[in-house]
């Protein structure tokens, strides 16, 4: 079919779930949409070299499902995981909210088949690495359905942990947070999710309930959506909510063999403790456990209420971070209603995951409020060394935002599609090209 529709200079869209935040499927030149999600099969699991061999159509949940009966896990759980797919997490390079242990997708495949904007078929065999030249797998995980169609892949499981544990926190401030998570890292600890809440974000999601469930039941259903509707109206009165949320809530959950689940659990506790933060018991992250998927999908009350929301997710290393997370959310809170946390912590640095809302009365408004959070937003990330993008990918969204990250390889990646793809067939416009 790829042979065909070069030959004939037809585009092709590779369409995994669809759930990808950035435009990456949406054709900008017509052609055809190739969707994936009849390659469902789950080919098998090796169990000794840890790989399982899946088709690239099949869908997050359903993998860690199969995976989870016969007593291992993949480790890699995107919020989307229920309407996304093995291909288009390779294709988008995805990072699940246990990545500070588990590592994100491009650390889980250990081979791929590939067809190419040719027509021919390549697998990159399972290893566990290899030095024979260039990495294509890491090649591929990122090209956005650009230089080729991912159809299989082998990935690195595990066993299901044995044992977890649920850790809550309130900080007295942000860096306070930063601060305590990076020095459990430093020390070379790996707890699977650690994630700290600004206090906008502390006070919308009180208690873990997400997505202002905590502050309805504590103002009431009427109340709240007074003062939701305040706040998307007059950003800037942001402020005033952050002084009553009281800090900075964190949850962390470890898991793992229990002697070193209990150690790991034991550090944490300890580092929180340095930074003065109040422990709140394990209740609010075995919340956020149970809800961990819910929160992502309570936007449309926003658009219910008249106006929008999106997120800009970007990272950094751990000196630069502090100043990351301010300048960006001060460049987006002119503009609209910011709440950030920290998520997918490394030890040399962290995501800082923004969440933005406005309602300015009007569709055409609203247009411009939103190309102006973007432009803003991502000027700030670059201008003090972040990433543009920490996972959710680059599609038609932030192709100039990549350009002017790229540099000089931006053109190179442009010549290395041409080789590629000599019809430029495959996913014209994505990724700036
Ligand atoms: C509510 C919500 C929560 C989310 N949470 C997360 C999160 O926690 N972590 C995260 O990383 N992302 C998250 N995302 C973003 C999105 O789910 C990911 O980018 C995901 O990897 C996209 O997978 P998909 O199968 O839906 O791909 P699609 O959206 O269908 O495609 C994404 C891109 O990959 C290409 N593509 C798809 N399949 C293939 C293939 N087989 N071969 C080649 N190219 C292909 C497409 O052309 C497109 O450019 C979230 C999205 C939503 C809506």
């Amino acid at each position: 079919m790829l042979e065909a529709c070069a030959e004939h200079g037809v585009p092709v869209v590779p369409y995994g779930g669809g759930s990808g935040v950035c435009g990456g499927v949406v054709p900008v030149r017509g052609g055809v949409a190739l969707d994936l999600k009849r390659l469902d099969r789950i080919r098998g699991l090796r169990e000794t070299a840890l790989l399982c061999e899946v088709e690239a159509g099949v869908i997050g949940s359903h993998l860690e499902g199969w995976l989870g009966e016969r007593g291992y896990t993949l480790g890699h759980f995107p919020s989307s995981i229920a309407c996304s797919t093995v291909g288009g997490w390779i294709a988008a390079r995805s990072s699940g909210q246990a990545s500070t242990r588990y590592g994100s997708i491009e650390h889980l495949v250990a081979g791929l088949e590939v067809v190419l904007p040719t027509g021919e078929l390549a697998v990159l065999r399972p290893v566990p690495r290899t030095a024979a030249g260039i990495d294509w797998r890491n090649v591929l995980c990122g090209s956005e359905g650009l230089f080729g169609v991912v159809t299989r892949a082998w990935l690195r499981v595990q066993p299901v942990p044995a044992a977890r544990r649920f850790l809550a926190f309130r900080f007295p401030d942000f860096d306070a947070g930063l601060d305590a998570m990076r020095r459990v890292l430093r020390r070379g600890y790996r707890p699977a999710v650690m994630r700290l809440y600004d206090p906008l974000d502390t006070l919308v999601g009180v208690s873990g309930g997400g997505g202002g469930a905590g502050m309805v039941a504590q103002l009431g259903r009427a109340a709240f959506e007074r003062a939701r509707a305040l706040l998307l109206a007059h950003p800037r009165w942001a402020w005033l909510a952050e002084l009553a949320a009281g800090g900075c809530h964190a949850v962390v959950v470890c898991e793992g063999e229990a002697p070193l689940v209990a150690l790991e659990a034991e550090v944490v506790h300890e580092e929180a403790r340095r930074a003065q933060a109040f422990d709140a018991g394990p209740g609010p992250a075995r919340r956020w456990f149970e809800h961990r998927y819910a929160i992502s999908f309570k936007g449309s009350a926003v658009f219910a209420a008249g106006g929008f929301v999106d997120t800009l997710e970007v990272a950094a290393p751990w000196d630069r971070i502090g100043e990351v997370y301010r300048a960006v959310r001060e460049a987006i809170a002119a503009h609209a209603v910011t709440l950030a946390h920290a998520s997918h912590l490394y030890p040399e640095g962290c995501s800082v995951y923004f969440t933005f809302a406005a309602a300015t009365g009007s569709v055409k408004q609203d247009e411009a409020c939103y190309e102006r959070v973007w432009r803003a937003g991502l000027a700030a990330a670059r201008e003090h060394g972040a990433t543009i993008s920490h996972h959710h990918g680059v599609g038609l969204l932030k192709a100039q935002a990549l350009r002017e990250e790229l540099g000089p390889l931006h053109a190179a990646l442009g010549r290395v599609k041409a080789a590629l793809d000599p019809h430029g067939v495959l996913n014209p416009g994505k990724l700036g090209l």
